[in-house]
């Protein structure tokens, strides 16, 4: 009886078997009569990871991704370290899903500018929201905006080529830079201040970037934390990393170690370097139990920073729970660069949406957006600024299987047919935007990494949106 409702489609090489009124073992309709148009918005890790797994689920469903920016992966291009090249390795499975007969990319086209979410939702079954996180927590202290002061999304996306920041131009004519927390972005960043310039020039940092760090005179790094050592964010593998990058020696305040040296064995050490150690001419160090109070100006400039000051903390509770609650006592750090690097934020894009501002993520259960049918959300955008890729993966399936969930239940409606892609590239054209297809990204790529490897770089990175347009054919 299932046989009897089994149509095989063939167009192209892309069908497939659909049951056109099939009974599952519930009982319930299983799919419905028209095949499932689902869009994502935003191209990054979470946007490709949920579209992979609606894909490869469900052999009816087409997925539209649409992406700010002319260029795909989102953080994996924009935001970790070029330091760290087998990370974004996870490119080729995004490449995979992207070049599936059932995907379609679209960069270049902003979402809540160019087109609204209700226009999504009116031509497609399910919009998903996977727009990451591209706000930065504020430290919300005195001095904030002096110059100097940088935040670590900025510092980050400068050096990583991300079109917005590339006028940064940081000021690394100081010797001591102070970063603020002590999350894995801190010490990347700290890793990028102080790494060996011959070390980067092997990757895929830009070359302005690069030109800057050349140049740069800071010998000297603090890694500020507002708890103690065993609070801290980063993990073991990146303190490593810090503890073997050459030229470099940590400088630590025992003070900070006592009573909890038991709790600490995991963690790496130098072991009997001395001579390497010794012959460092580059320092940096952990400092715990220090809050930012104010950011010092320079009694000469002061437009620009001289310093910070830190309020010192004690811990209340114990573990990762433990709270820091202030002393009353105070200290200053003389630095002339200053990097918070206090955590990400999302934004709202489109009033319609639901938004916790308070949270700063967009209220859902298991990915389907609260009093918002027919909208999903993953990825940072879901769970907030925190994990790692492998995280990101896990809660793209969580919200594609809600998506498939409510499919099969007739939760979502899928019985009309929707344009799709169809009526919003009509609603682009007339905006006066032009999408770059997955096969148009292409180009930029072969471009980049023909332009990398004439000076010894994996790639050099197009660092507008209109070189990209232009290498693109738009
Ligand atoms: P994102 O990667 O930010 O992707 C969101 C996408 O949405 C972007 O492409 C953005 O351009 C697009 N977008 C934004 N607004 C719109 C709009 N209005 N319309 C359309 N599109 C839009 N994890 C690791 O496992 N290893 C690492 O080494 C590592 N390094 C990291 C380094 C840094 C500096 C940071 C911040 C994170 C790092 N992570 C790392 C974590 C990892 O990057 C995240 O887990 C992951 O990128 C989150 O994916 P996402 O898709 O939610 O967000
Ligand atoms: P994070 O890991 O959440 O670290 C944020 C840091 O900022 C913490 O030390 C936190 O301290 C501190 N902080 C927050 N608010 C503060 C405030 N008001 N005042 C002072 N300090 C404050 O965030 P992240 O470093 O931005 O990283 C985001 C995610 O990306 C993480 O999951 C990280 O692992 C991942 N990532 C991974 C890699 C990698 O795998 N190599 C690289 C980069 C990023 P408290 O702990 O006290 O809150």
């Amino acid at each position: 009886m299932l046989l009897s409702g089994l149509k095989v489609w063939t167009s192209r090489s892309l069908w497939i078997h659909r049951l056109h009124e099939g009974i599952n073992g519930g009982g319930k309709a299983r799919y419905s009569s028209c095949s499932p148009k689902v869009c994502i918005v935003g191209g990054g890790p979470a946007g490709f990871y949920t579209a992979q797994h609606l894909i490869k689920a469900r052999p009816d469903v087409t997925v539209d991704i649409y992406e700010r920016l002319p260029v795909p992966f989102g953080l994996v291009r924009f935001g970790v370290a070029p330091d760290h090249p087998e990370v974004k390795n996870v490119i080729n499975t995004f490449t995979q899903t992207a070049r599936h007969e059932r995907c379609s990319f679209y960069g270049n086209v902003n979402v809540g500018k160019d087109l609204s979410v209700t226009e999504l939702q009116e031509a497609y079954h399910a919009v998903v929201l996977s727009y990451g996180a591209e706000g930065n927590r504020r430290m919300g202290v005195p001095g904030e905006d002096l110059s100097g002061v940088y935040s670590a999304k900025d510092f980050v996306g400068w050096y990583n080529g991300l079109p917005s920041c590339r006028e940064l131009g940081p000021d690394l004519s100081c010797e001591t830079a102070v970063i603020l927390g002590q999350g894995n972005v801190a010490l990347d960043v700290a890793r990028v201040l102080l790494s060996p310039i011959d070390l980067l020039k092997k990757t895929d940092i830009t070359q302005p970037a690069l030109e800057v760090l050349e140049e740069s005179r800071v010998r000297r790094v603090l890694i500020v934390g507002r708890r103690g050592p065993t609070q801290i964010a980063g993990t073991v593998k990146e303190v490593r990393e810090m503890v073997n990058l050459p030229n470099t020696r940590p400088d630590m305040l025992a003070s900070d170690f006592e009573g909890v040296k038991e709790a600490l064995k995991d963690l790496p050490s130098p072991g009997n370097e001395h001579e390497r150690l010794e012959k460092a001419s580059r320092v940096w160090g952990l400092r715990f139990y220090r809050s930012p109070v104010e950011i010092l100006a320079d009694p000469e400039r002061s437009s620009r920073t001289a310093g910070i000051r830190l309020a010192v903390n004690k811990l209340e509770g114990s573990g990762e729970g433990a709270r820091a609650v202030l002393t009353g006592e105070m200290e200053d750090v003389s630095c002339g660069l200053i990097i918070s690097s206090i955590g990400y934020k999302s934004l709202s894009i489109d009033p319609s949406v639901p938004f916790d501002s308070h949270r700063a993520i967009v209220p859902n259960n298991m990915g389907r957006i609260q009093e918002a049918p027919g909208l999903y959300c993953s990825g940072w955008l879901k769970t907030g600024p925190t994990g790692v890729i492998a995280t990101t993966l896990n809660n793209s399936f969580d919200t594609a299987r809600s998506v498939l969930e409510d499919m099969d239940s007739g939760t979502l409606n899928t019985s009309a047919a929707k344009p799709g892609s169809q009526s919003i590239n009509a609603l682009l054209e007339k905006r006066g935007v032009k999408p770059v297809t997955f096969s148009e990204w292409e180009k930029i790529d072969s471009e980049e990494v023909r332009r990398g490897a004439a000076i010894g770089k994996p790639r050099e990175k197009l660092l507008t949106v209109e070189e990209m347009l232009q290498v693109a054919g738009k």
